[in-house]
């Protein structure tokens, strides 16, 4: 501890928020070095939606090492990657009717951000893209550009895109609509509104504060999109791999986007695996115009394909996860109404769910309540004031449960 302390870059500096040196973990729960356990509210901010070493994955990567197979293949066609990709065809893409390219961009989620925004650009000739207030899409430059959160660039100045975001659908402003204004300056020639690219966006908000567009709004800029030539690209890095429900986490709105980004747990271990899904006819890139040499881990592939073919070959985990979200969002709403000191809003969609904490330092203070009670939760929003509730997709009822009653605990404990 002290030793990470003095050497770990202040960036990473987590261990301030969760003090310990965690040390194994299984499914919901996670131990640490003092002996200690803790239940996961956290799912490495959606990369373990399947839970801490998962057996089925666990087992599927031992024997593909065992095997002394490929485990890097750049320029190559492994084994690892052609059942990914078959497996994503088959479990993926078909039942949803969907056709896509798949472009393996880098290792991580702002790496497939990088790439939708670049192949966008090429595709329409136009630099800019649109974005919106409280939007995260990553640490690099070109997603920093989109990012509405200013202060996570760093110091960075504003990189390559000199846009101001836009309010993101009914939450910013009441009555307000996004995509009827966005209308308006795009019809009315005078207004000098220089056309983008395209626009990108998550369904729910994840860092900006689990901020949750309405179907109608996610069909309307769709629409906006078409009407105008420009392309809609939907980053479900966070929401995406069943975290609010269904796979994709735009498919109850039935929007198809041209574009659409994913990691986090699509590798289902916690292994970096990025995916830039492309419209067919969007994939105008030649050999060699997007490059990388960590792009499709061959042992991401495995678990990715082992997760796909255990969990996704029918609606069990979707339904759970709906069934599982409702009692969370009725017993945090439960938890705020009893306490009339708490003012708090509640919101979310699947096990994507965050209680907006309105009083400042809130949210923060019950976080740090509940590591101490052995549950680990994440804050985000603009000013860390959402206090996330992301279990692993796959907790049991029982788990979930005490979860939620030391999260209570930790708000009578904040509270006082
Ligand atoms: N997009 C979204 C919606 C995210 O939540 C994140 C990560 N929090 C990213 C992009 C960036 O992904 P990564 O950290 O893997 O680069």
């Amino acid at each position: 501890m002290e030793y990470i302390n003095r050497l770990e870059s202040e960036v990473r500096g987590y261990v301030r928020s969760f003090p310990t040196v965690f040390t194994t973990a299984k499914g919901e729960l996670l131990d640490d070095a003092e002996g200690r356990q803790y239940i996961d509210f956290f799912s490495g901010a959606g990369a373990l939606n399947y839970g801490h070493n998962d057996e089925v994955m666990k087992a599927a990567l031992l024997e593909y090492i065992h095997s002394d197979a490929i485990t890097h293949s750049l320029d190559m066609a492994s084994q690892a990657k052609e059942d990914f990709i078959a497996t994503f065809e088959e479990v993926v893409m078909k039942p949803r009717n969907m056709e896509y390219k798949l472009q393996f961009p880098g290792p991580t989620g702002t790496n497939a951000v990088e790439a939708a925004l670049k192949l966008a650009r090429k595709v329409k000739g136009r630099d800019r893209v649109l974005f919106f207030t409280n939007a995260y899409h990553g640490m690099t430059l070109g997603a920093l550009a989109v990012t509405g959160n200013s202060s996570k660039r760093g110091g960075a100045g504003v990189p390559l895109n000199n846009s101001s975001p836009l309010p993101f659908c009914e939450y910013f402003g009441a009555g307000r609509d996004t995509a009827d204004d966005l209308r308006m300056l795009l019809e009315n020639s005078s207004s000098g509104f220089d056309k983008p690219a395209a626009i990108i966006l998550e369904t729910v908000q994840g860092e900006g504060g689990i901020n949750v567009a309405s179907n109608e709004w996610l069909q309307k800029i769709e629409a906006l999109c078409h009407e105008h030539d420009m392309l809609l690209i939907v980053d479900d890095i966070q929401a995406g791999i069943g975290r609010t429900g269904p796979l994709f986490s735009f498919e109850p709105s039935g929007i198809k986007p041209d574009i659409i980004t994913i990691s986090k747990s699509l590798s289902g271990f916690g292994l970096p695996l990025a995916l830039t899904m492309i419209r067919p006819d969007l994939d105008i890139w030649k050999p060699g115009e997007h490059n990388g040499t960590f792009r499709g881990n061959c042992h991401a592939f495995i678990t990715s394909s082992a997760a796909l073919n255990h969990y996704w070959r029918d609606d069990a985990l979707e339904k759970s996860v709906l069934a599982k979200g409702e009692r969370v969002q009725e017993r945090l709403r439960a938890i705020v109404k009893a306490r009339p000191g708490l003012d708090a809003e509640v919101r979310g969609r699947g096990l994507f769910i965050g209680m907006d904490c309105k009083t400042e330092g809130l949210a923060d203070a019950i976080g740090e309540h509940c590591f101490q009670l052995g549950l680990i939760a994440e804050t985000a929003g603009p000013d860390d004031n959402v206090l996330k509730v992301m279990p692993p997709l796959i907790i049991s009822d029982d788990n979930l449960a005490r979860g939620l009653d030391l999260l209570e605990q930790a708000v009578d404990a904040a509270l006082q």
